[in-house]
């Protein structure tokens, strides 16, 4: 399976790091042993000072698809939950400074932290739906789907034009303005519409 990251897909997240909003989506990819399940504690890397959160919903992927038109996208998830895309900024900027992939940046060992999955027709409309981040039960981060700049289904047809999107495939959707540091001992808890899907600990 494959964890496909969207980036720069809340204009608002854009602006903080004076990066123009996109045209088309950013993709990269993290590697399956980035993820992190059942609230198992994240273990802070020696090679970063500067972990970031980035909360994001992610998808997963129902069936196997390439081309997928955008009419046909919504077919292709049952479920989501909420992931935190963490972020070694530290190397991400020196990555972006000399031209360099953002692998070690992005997809480092438990870069992937992931919650429980939910289905879909649990919710009225997944287009306007809330989600927000609390580090030691205070909000750090919070955001709406109806202010990504691609939906679910522009990403899904965009990415599939490039290859093939197979079941249990993931995407993190892009992060809303307000990242920020974690640190040792932080217990991160991530919510969509106040329901708690994810809950673990830097360690
Ligand atoms: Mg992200």
């Amino acid at each position: 399976m494959k964890i496909i990251c969207i980036g720069r897909n809340y204009a608002d997240h854009a602006k903080e790091f004076n990066n123009d909003v996109p045209e088309k989506p950013i993709f990269f990819f993290k590697p399956d042993t980035s993820i992190i399940t059942r609230n198992r504690p994240f273990f802070y890397p020696d090679f970063s000072e500067e972990i970031h959160f980035e909360t994001e919903i992610v998808l997963k992927i129902s069936r196997l698809g390439k081309n997928i038109a955008p009419k046909f996208a919504h077919r292709y998830y049952r479920e989501f939950t909420l992931g935190i895309d963490l972020t070694a900024r530290d190397r991400q900027k020196e990555c972006k400074k000399n031209g360099w992939p953002w692998e070690i940046a992005k997809g480092f060992e438990g870069s992937a932290p992931i919650g429980r999955f939910v289905p879909v027709e649990d919710y009225d409309d997944i287009h306007k739906l809330n989600f927000h981040l609390n580090i030691n039960d205070e909000q750090a981060q919070k955001g709406n789907t109806a202010d990504m700049i691609f939906s679910f289904e522009d990403i899904i047809a965009y990415v599939s034009q490039f290859l093939t999107l197979k079941m249990g495939d993931l995407i993190f959707t892009g992060t809303p303005a307000g990242v920020g540091p974690v640190k040792i001992n932080d217990r991160l808890t991530g919510y969509v519409e106040n329901k708690k899907l994810i809950d673990f600990r830097v360690k």
